[in-house]
């Protein structure tokens, strides 16, 4: 029996229109018209902190720009390491797909929460309620300390009031956030603004009375606070190098832990490691906290970082220097030790390539290019201008389209950097390193990030023969359009340049007419 389902009309009140109306806003909808819509919904104010804290060239066109994956994953992976915290997303059904699936490709272990939504909850204001209820329903102090919830593309462009929930349900912690993909160029950003806004949440915490302490106790000594997401031994390398200073390595922010933020902010000084984020720093300086940037790499990486560390801490000039002299010859023996020859681009989007691409310059590479979809700020500025001195091109906000030219104009031996980079080396015959997967799973500070990136590199770079017998065995089998494997009795793909042509030509007219649209 055929069975019809009512489709009910639900008509937006006059006057009142939605981000989802027209034809379905998402990442293909345009900036432009998401973020107009969300500063009319009242998101003004968080778009304008989000554009100063993560700025990006107003005159950049689509390919100017880094192109990342969803940057709510970066938030949602804060959320979902944290113990004793729930997260929840608001957003279409076609993001929270690929969200969760990210997720749990990541080996997240833990239930992401949706609260659904049409358009009709939408418009009403019932998502909002919907929300709430969520909130309310999953707020078990014995099961969580916090509940964040994470306003996607279509709720903040429609101006969903998180800021309106409560801070706070039977002592359960509830953080809103905005995180659009028109508001947050990165990831990598996205999860500064969810440590920004826990850091805020404990430090005013902090400051109206006492709060718990660390799982482990408080440190004996004065502790350094390191920002970003680290390989799991830096941070122990580190608190090794600390101790003959007196000090000892605090937290890793983003926590693990809510507890730990007080530890966080309970600290000597601040080692922005990863540089870019601004609203996590923000807090560490409204607390009162001197923030040193770059990070202890190399043998001049951690010559500087023991210093101005050092300085930061008031710790005596004579103690810094015995550190040094442990520290900078181990440095130096490892990275002699463990050359790397042959000419490298490096790009990524992880916050962490200048201070990658300096390791591989003092191990001796020929390195040209470092592309990073950060933004430039003033705690990478030493490393930039470290590896500006010694001959390399250092691009903030890197594009793809920047990175395939470096690649293209100097002909690396190795091209080190994000899956498309890494795939159109391959078709060159360049030999690739992903950059997240292989790079940034390895040691880089003091003495056991000396020489640990050679053995993979130096491996990649040998194999460049291999690439060279792939492609004479294949020849031109299975490229551009006829991409694939084919039968000959179904016939290969033909090209239709002029379908092509035909296609470009309306794109252009149709800018064409948007442009003369826009100057009325
Ligand atoms: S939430 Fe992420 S996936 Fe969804 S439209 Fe925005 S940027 Fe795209």
């Amino acid at each position: 029996m055929n069975k019809t389902i009512p489709i009910v009309n639900a008509k937006a009140p006059a006057g009142v229109s939605t981000a989802i109306e027209g034809d379905g806003m998402g990442c293909h909808a345009g900036g432009e018209k998401m973020l107009a819509a969300a500063k009319a919904s009242g998101k003004s104010e968080v778009l304008a902190q989000y554009a100063k804290d993560y700025p990006i060239d107003p005159k950049a066109g689509p390919h100017d720009q880094p192109q990342s994956m969803c940057p709510a994953f970066g938030s949602l992976r804060v959320g979902l390491r944290m113990r004793r915290t729930a997260t929840i997303l608001s957003g279409s059904a076609c993001c929270v797909y690929g969200l969760t699936f990210t997720s749990h490709f990541y080996g997240a272990r833990r239930s992401v929460g949706y609260v659904p939504f049409n358009s009709e909850s939408l418009v009403t204001g019932k998502l909002f309620e919907d929300i709430r209820e969520a909130v309310y329903k999953e707020a078990d102090p014995a099961k969580y300390d916090a509940i964040v919830i994470i306003n996607l593309c279509v709720p903040t462009a429609s101006g969903v009031p998180l800021q309106l929930l409560p801070k706070d349900i039977n002592g359960v912690r509830i953080i809103g956030i905005d995180v659009p993909g028109f508001g947050v160029p990165t990831h990598a950003e996205a999860k500064d603004v969810l440590a920004g806004a826990m850091l805020k949440f404990a430090r005013e915490e902090a400051l109206a009375g006492p709060v718990q302490a660390p799982r482990t106790g408080r440190s004996d000594k004065p502790t350094i606070t390191l920002i970003g997401e680290m390989f799991p031994a830096d941070p122990v390398i580190i608190g090794r190098m600390l101790e003959p200073m007196g000090l000892a390595a605090g937290p890793v922010v983003p926590t693990r832990e809510w507890r730990e933020l007080y530890a966080a902010l309970d600290c000597a000084a601040v080692g922005a490691i990863h540089p870019f984020y601004t609203a996590s720093i923000r807090e560490f300086e409204a607390a009162g906290r001197p923030i040193v940037g770059s990070a202890p790499v190399g043998h001049d990486g951690t010559e500087a970082w023991l210093q101005a560390i050092g300085n930061a801490a008031n710790v005596p000039q004579a103690q810094i220097d015995m550190v040094k002299n442990i520290m900078l010859p181990a440095i130096k023996a490892g990275l002699a030790r463990m050359p790397i020859k042959g000419r490298i681009t490096l790009s990524g989007y992880e916050g962490s390539e200048l201070l990658v691409a300096r390791l591989l310059v003092e191990s001796g590479a020929d390195l040209r290019y470092v592309g990073t979809a950060c933004p430039r700020t003033v705690w990478s500025e030493p490393d930039c201008q470290w590896l500006e001195a010694h001959g390399v091109h250092v691009q903030y906000r890197a594009s793809l389209e920047q990175d395939l030219a470096a690649m293209h104009e100097w002909n690396p031996d190795l091209a080190i950097g994000t899956t498309p980079v890494v795939q159109a080396a391959k078709e060159l015959s360049i030999p690739g390193l992903y950059f997240t997967n292989l790079i940034s799973a390895r040691p880089l500070m003091g003495p056991a990030g000396a020489g640990s990136l050679a053995q993979v590199i130096n491996a990649a770079i040998g194999n460049k023969s291999r690439f060279d017998e792939m492609k004479a065995f294949f020849g031109e089998a299975g490229t551009g359009h006829a991409t694939g494997v084919w039968e000959s009795a179904q016939g290969v793909p033909q090209d239709r340049p002029e379908f092509k042509a035909e296609t470009r030509r309306l794109l252009e007219k149709q800018a064409k007419k948007r442009k003369a649209e826009a100057m009325i």
